[in-house]
């Protein structure tokens, strides 16, 4: 039972790796590498894709963080010229004067300038309203008196005018160790946002400058909302800007799977003189979005080209193998048939199966010519087998089936047939008198005498057996058989063989001659018994005499 399921199962398996399925796995294993290749090809570029756009992206924050520093030190720069003019120039309304005649236009971040009296009092200002402000409390002009260098504050909602600003400050003691007073700059951070701008726009990259406090200070125009919003507000942000905060490195990447779920990496950079820290944040599947549908794009066509391939291949592999075999099948079969005509059309094949279809053909017109040979040959040897080698005549096996023939025409044209049975006297004696070949030679004469008078009477002779002949007479009465029975009879005698050991001193024959119309009731072997019977009486009557029978 199991066997015959694992036959059966080899059968199916075979089946299925037919030619054509042969071919295919041969088209997929061609196709395959290039397929690899393709695909491996498709992910190296994605990843340098991800590569050159977190560089690139890198390396504008950078630029805008340069930019942030230049804008700052460009504050920083000012606030020490005018703490030098403080310093120097003596009087504070002298001072004053300057300081708002000072007010550079082409550093448009930089919205109002003051100077503060030692106990924080602000004494100037470029913008009235502050004067007499006291900023004692203010932990930059703390740390600016403390440091006597410049400080950059966190972000200050403006009371003013409630948006996010930061403050500069700059001591002059710095310059001079008697002076006291402290010069101050509130910047505005809409510039420090319009400096990001090339930062934004970019889908899944995130940018946002936070000061130590963790209140974002700028962000491009698209995230200016977050603006002076603390990261404890914006979850999502915090939780990316948190790895950068903790670091104690001025800039450097990390790489890391956000809240979100999202593969993120971030670059910061810490804006000299300041502790702000300005944070890009890449989302690698947003940003690799567009190339990765263009690799899905990529991976239909290599998919369809494979199946092209494959579908070509089968395609081919009907045309060139399977056609090609079916049709030298189809011939090889006609041929098993016996139809030894069929032969390959060699146009219809392709040029490598020629050589076998030539194969076939010469095998197929070969194989014809050694059937026609056959045939000869058969046609010799039934011939032959039907031959008394002897006296050249028809032998037993010969004349019965002539008997048959002419019975059954007889019988269809309703004629007589009529038989003459021929002993050739006393031969054991012949033998005995003049030796076995002698025999033979006696045996020869007689079946060329009757030969010759079986064409004169239009009758077939045949050596039924022994020194036994017969003649079959066709369309022949009783009396016309008698007629030829005595012919043979004389024309023996008539040879004048001499037989020393016979009453007639030379060879002599006895004939019974039997004649019927053949009809149903009878049968061929009724006509050689009646002759038999005949000869029998011949015999009887002492030789050297014809005897007709009944
Ligand atoms: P009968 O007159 O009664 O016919 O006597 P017979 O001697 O002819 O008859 P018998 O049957 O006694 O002998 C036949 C002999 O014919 C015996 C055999 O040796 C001989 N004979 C048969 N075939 C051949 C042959 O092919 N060649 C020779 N030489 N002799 C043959
Ligand atoms: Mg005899
Ligand atoms: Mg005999």
């Amino acid at each position: 039972m199991s066997r015959i399921s694992f036959k059966r199962k080899t059968v199916k398996l075979r089946q299925v790796l037919g030619i054509r399925a042969r071919l295919a796995l041969l088209a997929v294993i061609l196709v395959a590498p290039l397929m690899l290749e393709r695909a491996r090809s498709l992910e190296a570029t994605r990843s340098k894709e991800i590569a050159l756009a977190s560089s690139e992206i890198v390396s504008m924050a950078k630029h805008s963080a340069e930019a942030q520093r230049e804008v700052i030190s460009s504050v920083a720069t000012l606030l020490k010229s005018a703490a030098f003019i403080r310093a120097s120039g003596g009087g504070v309304s002298r001072s004053c004067d300057i300081l708002r005649a000072s007010l550079p236009l082409n550093l448009p971040w930089i919205r109002n300038m003051m100077i503060a009296a030692k106990d924080g009092r602000i004494q100037c200002s470029t913008n009235n309203m502050f004067v007499g402000l006291d900023l004692s409390d203010r932990s930059y002009f703390k740390q600016a008196q403390l440091s006597r260098d410049f400080v950059f504050s966190d972000s200050i909602i403006s009371g003013q005018t409630s948006a996010p600003i930061a403050m500069a400050a700059y001591p002059v003691s710095a310059i001079s160790n008697e002076a006291d007073a402290v010069i101050l700059a509130s910047v505005n951070l809409d510039w420090m946002s319009k400096i990001m701008g090339n930062l934004g726009g970019r889908p899944g990259v995130s940018a946002v400058l936070v000061d130590s406090a963790g209140v974002v200070l700028a962000a491009p125009s698209e995230e200016a909302a977050m603006v002076g919003r603390s990261l404890d507000t914006l979850p999502l942000l915090a939780a990316i800007a948190e790895p950068a905060m903790n670091s104690e490195q001025r800039e450097g990447s990390l790489s890391f799977i956000g809240a979100d779920g999202a593969q993120r990496s971030i670059s910061f950079v810490r804006i000299a003189d300041t502790a702000a820290r300005l944070i890009v944040s890449i989302d690698e599947a947003a940003v690799t979005a567009a190339f990765d549908r263009e690799i899905y794009t990529a991976y239909v066509q290599l998919g369809l080209v494979c199946l092209f391939v494959l579908f070509g291949a089968l395609l081919a592999a009907e045309k060139l193998i399977i056609q090609p075999i079916t049709i030298l099948a189809a011939m090889a079969k006609r041929f098993g048939q016996g139809d030894l005509t069929a032969r390959a059309a060699r146009s219809r094949l392709p040029a490598e199966f020629v050589p076998l279809a030539r194969a076939f053909n010469a095998m197929a017109a070969q194989l014809g010519q050694r059937e026609r040979e056959l045939v000869a040959t058969n046609d010799r040897l039934t011939v032959i087998a039907s031959i008394d080698m002897l006296s050249g005549l028809a032998n037993r096996r010969g004349f019965q089936s002539r008997l048959d023939f002419e019975w059954l025409k007889a019988q269809q044209c309703e004629a007589d047939l009529s038989l003459l049975m021929i002993d050739v006297d006393h031969f054991k004696l012949y033998n005995d008198t003049y030796g076995h070949p002698e025999g033979d030679v006696c045996l020869t004469r007689l079946g060329e005498t009757l030969y010759r008078i079986a064409a004169d009477t239009l009758g077939f002779a045949g050596r039924y057996g022994g020194e036994e002949f017969c003649l079959l007479l066709p369309n022949s009465s009783a009396s016309r058989a008698l007629e030829i029975g005595e012919m043979v009879r004389l024309a023996v005698l008539a040879l004048e063989m001499p037989h020393a050991t016979s009453n007639h001193q030379c060879v002599t024959v006895s004939v019974g001659v039997a004649s019927t119309l053949p009809n149903d009731g009878q049968c061929p072997g009724d006509l050689i018994e009646a002759a038999d019977a005949a000869l029998y009486a011949a015999k009887r009557r002492g030789r050297n005499t014809v005897v007709e029978h009944g």
